[in-house]
């Protein structure tokens, strides 16, 4: 049985994956914090991400550039005159929408309104009759402009002219901190184009209409890789990072059924992209943006090239060409991929002697505990299992467990997707053998205390 969108929220609280942000003091809107569970989930996600596109992708390395930047990077970027949404309220009831989304729910997705000027935004929605979801009456103020950045200042400020010219902004991606540094990363890292800069990090965007629990948020991390390549091969690269992308969510075990990509139409296609694609997931509202992969031209490096002074072009010592390269950019973020793998992993399954399981079938690499210890009966069996735990600890994310009978503790794992269930009793103190139970099948193996270490390696590695 699958979850819905409230069985999920009260699941991940219940369970010490998400709670409400500043909860004690009545919450802020639409922040989250995550909790013991949902910062293994999280950064188990990370690591898989860093590991296919950096340690194992033979063309890309990694950075970890910083939030705050110089502002003249947002100027260049088009990020100060330009990144903001369609907001549109409505007269009656004062609900505020995005304009573009009203357009994109009420079709099922078939227009997004992505890039469409205001004229034609009003035009549709009056055309085609679209009422406020909320009170159902067709009457909107016009279409407002709202710059996404948070504005902050930098050092002490005491005079208001000061304070304008140390404005800073909390980058809205990480993609830029990668452009700025193209020029020392291909140098010091030797790279040959084509090569990719990946990075993880937190971006901020002051959303109109954030929601959807985790989906849309105004603090959130992005995995981002920026691959530069000749112009004129960046459509065979789009191409591989598209499947390189599907792959990744496959191998992480995401119903394959439940993914969708959605080539952006051309009149959808932001100006400087010849070449845009959102790999959606069914989300329980319908399909949602997951991941966007988008081949965006020799674009940013000629407006920070142009904006900054300082050359970014490349020279191919191959033929002494010099050029701009182009960039192909797939970006996730990993909150959205934490939702999605928590989709379409949680189970309901009904056994066979007519019991319920809440089951997670996490990929193993992802699960929050690799591995629970139990003692099978706390009075006897407590020290042998203490030992197991110390041994399995030093390798794995390990979790002691001797409350309550064995059943339970299962359970209990079960519904977190801890993989594996190590039980210690009477064969372990005679005979050094322990059982291990699997989180799926249920079945139950005997493995010697010295081969333990090994039998886990390849079940637990991505
Ligand atoms: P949307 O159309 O949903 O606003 P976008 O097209 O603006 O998204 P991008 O700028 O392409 O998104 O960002 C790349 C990725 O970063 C998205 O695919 C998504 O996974 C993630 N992302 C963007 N905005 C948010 C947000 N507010 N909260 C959580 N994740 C986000």
């Amino acid at each position: 049985m699958k979850i819905n969108m409230e069985q999920l929220v009260a699941y991940c609280k219940q369970q010490g994956f998400v709670y409400q942000g500043s909860e004690i003091y009545g919450g802020l809107a639409n922040a989250w914090d995550f909790g013991p569970l949902g910062v293994e989930l999280k950064n188990n996600i990370k690591k898989a991400w860093w590991k296919r596109f950096v340690q194992e992708n033979p063309y890309n390395v990694g950075l970890d550039s910083a939030i705050l930047m110089n502002k003249e990077v947002w100027v260049a970027s088009g990020h100060v005159g330009g990144f903001s949404d369609p907001l549109i309220d409505c007269k009656s009831c004062n609900t505020r929408y995005r304009a573009d989304k009203l357009i994109e729910d009420f079709t099922n997705g078939k227009e997004t309104g992505d890039n469409w000027p205001n004229e034609k935004l009003v035009k549709f929605i009056y055309d085609n009759n679209i009422v406020c979801p909320n009170c159902g009456k067709l009457n909107y103020t016009d279409i407002r402009k709202f710059n996404l950045m948070f504005k902050t200042t930098q050092g002490v400020i005491d005079d208001p002219a000061s304070a304008e010219k140390n404005t800073v902004y909390l980058r809205p991606e990480t993609a830029q901190g990668i452009f700025v540094q193209f020029k020392n990363v291909q140098r010091t890292s030797r790279r040959k184009v084509p090569f990719g800069i990946c990075q993880v990090g937190k971006s901020f965007r002051n959303e109109i209409t954030p929601g959807n629990f985790i989906f849309r948020v105004r603090e959130f991390e992005q995995m981002e890789l920026e691959f530069f390549c000749k112009p004129g091969t960046e459509l065979d690269w789009f191409n591989y990072w598209r499947k390189y992308c599907l792959d990744f969510l496959k191998d992480l075990g995401i119903n394959e059924a439940d993914l969708q990509l959605r080539d952006h139409a051309k009149e959808e296609l932001a100006f400087y992209s010849n070449g845009t694609t959102d790999i959606e997931y069914r989300f329980p509202w319908g399909f949602g943006e997951l991941w966007g992969i988008a081949s965006r031209t020799d674009y940013d490096l000629t407006q920070h090239q142009n904006h900054s002074g300082e050359k970014l072009d490349y020279v191919d010592p191959d033929d002494n060409s010099r050029y701009i390269p182009y960039v192909v950019e797939p970006s996730v973020g990993v909150e959205r991929l934490f939702l999605t793998v928590l989709f379409s992993s949680y189970d309901k399954e009904t056994l066979e002697n007519g019991e319920e399981r809440e089951v997670l079938h996490l990929n193993p690499f992802l699960a929050p505990y690799k591995i629970a210890v139990f003692p099978l009966m706390k009075k006897f069996h407590s020290e042998k299992a203490m030992e197991v735990y110390k041994l399995l600890s030093k390798e794995y994310m390990t979790i002691y467990d001797d409350a309550a009978n064995i059943g339970k503790r299962y359970r209990r794992m079960d519904a977190i997707g801890t993989p594996y269930c190590v039980t210690i009793d009477e064969n372990t103190l005679n005979e050094d053998i322990v059982t291990v139970r699997n989180r799926d099948t249920m079945a139950q193996e005997n493995i010697k205390i010295s081969e333990l270490v090994e039998y886990f390696r390849d079940k637990l590695s991505f």
